[in-house]
């Protein structure tokens, strides 16, 4: 049982903090910017000052890897991102960077034996809050090994064309040769190469806090299915069309957003998560009686059956006229839960309990790069508790002990792996 420093890691946080410090308690620090190449450089230095050897790929991921005993093992991989969302947190995606950085700083300073390489990962673009998609990089990497539905979202050539969402016409290739950080494809993480990954992510949720635990020892990514919800109407002037005889697709989306709640809730199933978080609405001017309004609908739920009950439910506000208007919904893409390696899950488990910290088994809501990994190869992710349950905001907090609890389970289920 090995410990990591908190101290070492408080010095971290603090570090990393000031890339992208936005001047109220977080940071922006979009992939590839001035900021993040600050923290590249400072993950560089650090993991260099330990005698890691520094990889980067095509992408721009990076890679720090100390030796082990067998120098014909595969390494053992810890990784997340150092890009965060506009005005986010010191946190999200850092921590598991900064976890990974101290597991090999842990080893090298107490000369842990072990047998695999380990190696320190940044994943480039998890956010993708300038250049889109979110998971843009792993969903490039792992492509090959994706299921065709998600992998057809990633092609190479489309994500180099993504395009800044800031300027409209700098591209993520663009950005990526102006990086200095565009290496050889050689290095690409690689099942070949590499035995297994583990992230170390912030929970983004309450429900470690509000348990009274620290630690989550993760199973799963729920699965989730997106729709796109659309109401025709017709258009007609504010002041002289009578009610009775309106169709106002705003009135009826609200209608049928308002009959979605009520009926998805009459499934009784609390761990259930849906959102509304987008709506269109056409002409969208004060005077005229809108004709189209859309809305998305994400649904998110481990078991594909309670899923099925909702799309059931989604289904059924086609056959029904809402407000004298028609409805179609169309499926913008889902995704089934990835469930994460169970023989990794349980060295996780085995090491939170032999630390000594509170834990509890618990499923990720949210998607993350290690997701995509896990089509690859073995992977897990650790999940230490969020403050308030806050995150993609500035104040996001785990304190320096939680961080350094988390990173402590990490190195022991690494090692556990490594022993095996
Ligand atoms: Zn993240």
């Amino acid at each position: 049982m090995f410990t990591c420093d908190v101290k070492r890691m408080e010095d971290k946080i603090k570090t990393f903090s000031k890339f992208g410090d936005a001047g109220h308690g977080g940071i922006t620090r979009y992939s590839l910017s001035p900021e993040a190449l600050m923290a590249r450089a400072e993950f560089k230095k650090r993991m260099e000052a330990i005698g890691a050897v520094i990889e980067v790929d095509d992408v721009a991921n990076m890679y720090a890897t100390i030796p082990g005993s067998d120098p014909d093992a595969k390494r053992i991989v810890m990784a997340s991102h150092v890009d965060s969302v506009k005005n986010g947190g010191n946190y999200d995606g850092i921590l598991g960077v900064m976890g990974a950085m101290e597991v090999l700083e842990t080893v090298v300073a107490n000369n842990i034996p072990h047998k695999h390489p380990l190696t320190a990962m940044i994943w480039t673009n998890e956010e993708g809050s300038l250049y889109p998609p979110a998971m843009m990089v792993s969903g490039i990497v792992c492509n090959d090994y994706l299921p065709p539905q998600i992998a057809k979202n990633f092609k190479y050539e489309n994500m180099m064309a993504s395009k800044s969402v800031l300027d409209g016409t700098k591209t993520f290739g663009e950005a990526l040769e102006a990086s200095g950080y565009k290496g050889d494809k050689k290095y690409r993480l690689n099942p070949d190469q590499y035995k297994a990954m583990f992230e170390l992510h912030i929970e983004q949720g309450p429900i470690l806090e509000d348990a009274g635990n620290d630690v989550g020892v993760v199973d799963c990514v729920l699965g989730m299915f997106n729709y796109r919800i659309k109401f025709y109407g017709q258009a007609a002037h504010a002041g002289t069309f009578p009610m009775h005889k309106r169709k106002d697709a705003l009135h009826a989306a609200a209608l049928a957003l308002c009959y979605l709640h009520e009926e998805i809730d009459k499934l009784g199933r609390p761990e259930l998560v849906y959102t509304t978080g987008e709506i269109l609405c056409h002409p969208c001017v004060h005077t005229v009686i809108p004709d189209y309004v859309e809305f998305s609908l994400d649904v998110r739920h481990e078991d594909p059956k309670v899923r099925e009950q909702v799309m059931e439910i989604v289904k059924s506000l086609e056959t029904k006229e809402w407000a004298r208007c028609k409805c179609e919904i169309k499926e913008a893409w889902a995704r089934d839960t990835v469930y994460w390696d169970k023989e990794l899950v349980g060295f996780v488990e085995e090491a939170a309990k032999e630390s000594g910290v509170k834990y509890q088994h618990i499923n990720s809501g949210a998607g993350h790069d290690a997701q995509f990994a896990s089509y690859m190869m073995p992977t897990t992710m650790i999940f230490v508790v969020s403050k308030d349950g806050l995150s993609h905001c500035e104040p996001e907090y785990s304190s320096p002990e939680q961080c350094t609890a988390g990173a402590t389970v990490m190195l022991n289920a690494v090692l556990k792996l490594d022993a095996k």
